[in-house]
């Protein structure tokens, strides 16, 4: 889908944006069944719901726990997000929001509480 996306922004719409598209669709939605040759997709949506479909096996975040006590059901984890929760006011300080999320956090564990 992002090749798809930066094929678009960089060629426009072109004879191989247009069968690209209509795979990305076939994987989303039925297309009818007609009796004539010509077969329809009502793709009615909005771009939040294509890649809500397309990225569903893709989290946006992995959250890795280690905890260091044997036997700990927490030993090494991983719990995928689909998304990210940021804190900023300003856009221009997404990088530091992002870079903030992504360090290293070291808390209790949850599971043995050591
Ligand atoms: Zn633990």
């Amino acid at each position: 889908m992002l090749r798809f996306c930066k094929s678009l922004a960089l060629y426009g719409p072109t004879k191989k944006t247009y069968t690209d598209r209509l795979e990305l669709l076939k994987l989303i939605f039925k297309s009818s069944d007609d009796i004539s040759l010509i077969k329809v997709i009502d793709a009615q949506c909005n771009v939040a719901f294509i890649a809500t479909k397309l990225l569903v096996n893709a989290p946006s975040a992995i959250e890795k726990i280690l905890c260091t006590t044997d036997g700990c059901n927490n030993n090494n984890r991983d719990i995928e997000s689909a998304t990210l929760i940021l804190r900023f006011k300003d856009v221009k300080n997404l990088q530091k929001s992002l870079d903030n999320y992504t360090k290293e956090q070291v808390y209790e564990c949850g599971y043995c509480y050591k």
